[in-house]
């Protein structure tokens, strides 16, 4: 079955989707996006993923894209015109097509694109024995809280992390400060068992299922602690672990050449993941 987009109103074959040249989204990366899981046909946390695009949107002052009703709806149909079982949702708005010139121009509608695509995550066994991650200089701009779609810098650091053979890149900040993966959240588990993750500030994207654990936490009773680490601590952490839409929780088992813990996924990410899977289900 050939897949289909939705662009500007219109369900496309995927193959003869297009936007136009002077979309700004093309020219200057001058949009945003959101990428969904879908398990079982259904989109997960979908309030969430409009909430922080609704935020994007406002943060970078596009006007005029769809309300969140008529997202929701394009969102579900384009599941259905792809008979999407498991896989993601993409969605970018960008400012629009325009004359190309760097002030926000007048009148232009926002461009819309909603992509659906099968995808089967991260292998069964690269969740149990974790991945390696590669540190590279976080070089990114300082507006790392709003999800554009200007992902250069991320995109180098996940080719160097892949080029080290690592499954992600950790950004450094010039403190020695962990800032986020180059597409995911980093965490790590103190000495005292408390989770580590940076506060949301401009320098992370808030990752919806950064979001969905620290209230999974809850109930466990530990106490997740958001504020800056270093590279020294996460080194010497008990566990490390990543977590993103695409990849949930994910144990992180060696920096660079060090292994954390005893180089294998610790108790408290095996819990986590755990618990994460399980809400995943529930929410089918
Ligand atoms: N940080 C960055 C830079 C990302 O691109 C992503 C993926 N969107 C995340 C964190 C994780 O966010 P989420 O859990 O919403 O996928």
């Amino acid at each position: 079955m050939s897949r289909i987009a939705y662009v500007n109103g219109q369900y496309r074959p995927h193959r003869a989707a297009q936007i136009h040249i002077e979309d700004r989204g093309y020219q200057f990366a001058d949009g945003i996006y959101e990428v969904m899981a879908v398990r079982g046909g259904v989109p997960l946390n979908v309030e969430h993923h409009l909430t922080r695009l609704r935020r994007s949107l406002g943060e970078l002052r596009i006007e005029g894209a769809p309300g969140d009703g008529t997202l929701r709806t394009i969102v579900a149909e384009i599941i259905r015109r792809n008979r999407l079982r498991d896989g993601i949702v993409y969605i970018q708005i960008t400012r629009g097509v325009a004359t190309r010139d760097h002030a926000f121009p007048m009148g232009a509608a926002p461009a819309i694109v909603v992509t659906a695509r099968r995808m089967k995550g991260v292998p069964a066994e690269v969740r149990q024995s974790g991945v390696r991650v590669k540190l590279v200089p976080d070089i990114r701009w300082g507006r790392c809280d709003i999800k554009s779609v200007s992902l250069l810098a991320n995109v180098l650091a996940k080719q160097a992390a892949r080029e080290a053979g690592a499954f992600e890149a950790w950004l450094v900040d010039d403190q020695g400060l962990v800032t986020e993966g180059s597409s995911t959240n980093a965490w790590i588990v103190d000495g005292e068992g408390n989770l580590v993750t940076r506060q949301l500030d401009n320098a992370i994207l808030s990752g919806v299922t950064r979001r969905v654990l620290k209230e999974l936490l809850v109930e466990t009773g530990r106490t997740v602690i958001e504020r800056p680490f270093s590279v020294a601590e996460a080194s010497g952490a008990r566990e490390a672990f990543l977590t993103s839409t695409t990849s949930q929780v994910l144990p992180v088992v060696i920096i660079d050449d060090h292994p954390i813990g005893d180089g294998r996924p610790g108790p408290v990410t095996r819990d986590l993941q755990h618990r994460f899977q399980e809400y995943a289900v529930m929410q089918r």
